[in-house]
């Protein structure tokens, strides 16, 4: 079979007929687009988050489903076909109704996912009707067979042997017959119960099937034409980045450019599959190659922002010139499946970050057992409302007045902690989450507009 080459198409392209209809243009323009990897319809999966949180107040539960109903039935109402697919949409709905009911008295993560799952599951409905209404021969396919993930609901890890073997034996041998419309974001534990990647985890979903099934190439369309030197929403000055290195996009991905999900280049990167990354409402504005060599390296590549970050701080005389300190503190944090983003240490404490979020969104929390286990050992002291900003760039370490460059720029805020060194690609702090994005636009005008 020829190459195959996945699309992923994020909420706010798939949010009414018209981008919908989008969506299906740019698929129909390229004959090796064999997948389409979509998310739930804009604004669904905070509809769905809310009512998993658990909604006691029936009016406004009602209303809240009352949304789902208008965003999709608007959709639905355009196709010339609805018929084909309301009765699933109805059943989907129905369950979400279920289920917002089941979170008034109690809320898990387990049924978070199964509701916000509902956003993506219907979707793909729509999108795989318009498809075939356009003369397109569609398969709608529930990713679930093939997403095999481990049982960490709202923040599952990707089972890639099992996933690698349920797509060559279920999807790939759909391609000869039909364009794939499928979900991102959801998956299935190996008990069939349903997980989701985390919020934004629709591009994760692209590039892990993509791996699965050898893609030629994998187009994430979302609602900016490519990766900017910023979140154009916070510096409008910020320009769209060409080309750029796997290792540098995978840094802002993880630092937070909010444009792909943090571990989106991970599978791109294991199978050297080249990600562009376009605006499907502007598509003939082109985008960000994602590539393994780049023509240019440089020094300043782009700013971040991460908000939503806890810090823990904990302090201890024992850790004064003594071994295994860290090693206990790290085996507890392990033990209880907390993952530590940044680090530094000082003689007698040491100051960690908490790494990402859930589906069900906010600060990470540091977990009450594994407060209780660190104090036996030492004093924590755990602080939130700080974000996080990076620079991304080039050899950071070798160039003469870097960090007087950035401090000098950063002089009138508090920075909470500074890390760098441990790579050449960046340098990040903490403040205080009311000036942080001040500092990304006066560090972006200093560094990228001048
Ligand atoms: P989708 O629903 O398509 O996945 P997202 O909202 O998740 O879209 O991501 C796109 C948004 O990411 C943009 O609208 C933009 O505000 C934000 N963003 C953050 N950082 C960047 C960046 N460096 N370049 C481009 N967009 C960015
Ligand atoms: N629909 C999910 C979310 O809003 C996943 C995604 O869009 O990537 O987080
Ligand atoms: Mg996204």
């Amino acid at each position: 079979m020829s190459a195959i080459n996945v699309a992923k198409f994020g909420g706010t392209s798939v949010a009414n007929f018209e981008a919908m209809s989008r969506c299906a243009a740019i698929v129909e323009n390229n004959p090796n687009t064999k997948l389409v990897v979509i998310s739930a319809c804009s604004g669904v999966t905070n509809v769905l988050v809310e009512l998993a949180n658990g909604v006691p107040d029936q009016s406004r539960r009602e209303q809240l489903l009352q949304q789902l109903v208008d965003i999709h039935f608007s959709i639905i109402n355009q196709l010339k076909h609805p018929e084909v697919i309301n009765d699933a949409i109805n059943e989907i709905l129905t369950k979400v109704s279920q289920c917002a009911e089941k979170a008034t008295s109690e809320t898990s993560e387990q049924l978070t996912d199964q509701l916000v799952s509902c956003g993506e599951l219907m979707s793909t409905h729509i999108l795989c009707q318009l498809m075939n209404e356009r003369g397109h021969k569609s398969e709608r396919f529930d990713i679930r067979t093939v997403m095999k993930t481990t049982s960490v609901f709202g923040n599952a890890e990707p089972l890639l042997d099992e996933i690698s073997i349920a797509a060559q034996a279920h999807l790939v041998p759909l391609f000869k017959e039909s364009i794939v419309i499928t979900q991102g974001f959801i998956g299935s534990d190996l008990n069939n119960k349903t997980t989701t990647l985390g919020r934004g985890g629709s591009d994760y979903s692209a590039a892990l099937v993509a791996e699965a099934i050898s893609a030629s190439g994998l187009e994430i369309w979302t609602d900016v034409p490519g990766i900017y030197t910023t979140d154009p929403r916070i510096a409008p000055q910020a320009q769209p980045i060409k080309e750029i290195s796997f290792s540098e996009a995978s840094e802002m991905a993880n630092f937070g450019a909010k444009i792909l999900h943090p571990s989106t280049l991970v599978p791109a990167l294991r199978h050297k599959i080249p990600v562009f990354v376009g605006s499907s409402k502007e598509p003939e504005l082109g985008g960000t190659w994602v590539t393994q060599e780049v023509e240019s390296a440089p020094l300043f590549r782009a700013v971040t922002l991460r908000g939503n970050q806890t810090l823990i701080t904990l302090k201890s005389l024992n850790m004064f010139q003594a071994s295994g300190f860290l090693a206990k503190v790290f085996t507890i944090l392990a033990r209880h499946k907390v993952s530590v983003d940044l680090i530094t240490t000082s003689e007698i404490s040491v100051s960690l970050t908490l790494d990402r979020t859930n589906t069900q969104g906010g600060a990470p929390q540091l977990p009450a057992a594994a407060q209780q286990e660190l104090e036996e050992l030492c004093s924590v002291v755990v602080e939130q409302n700080l974000s996080l900003v990076a620079l991304i760039g080039n050899n950071m370490g070798q160039a003469k007045g870097t960090a007087k460059q950035i401090f000098g720029t950063l002089e009138d805020h508090n920075l909470r902690m500074i890390c760098y060194g441990a790579s050449n690609h960046n340098l990040c702090f903490l403040l205080h989450e009311s000036s942080a994005r001040h500092a990304v636009q006066q560090l972006h005008r200093q560094l990228f507009e001048s």
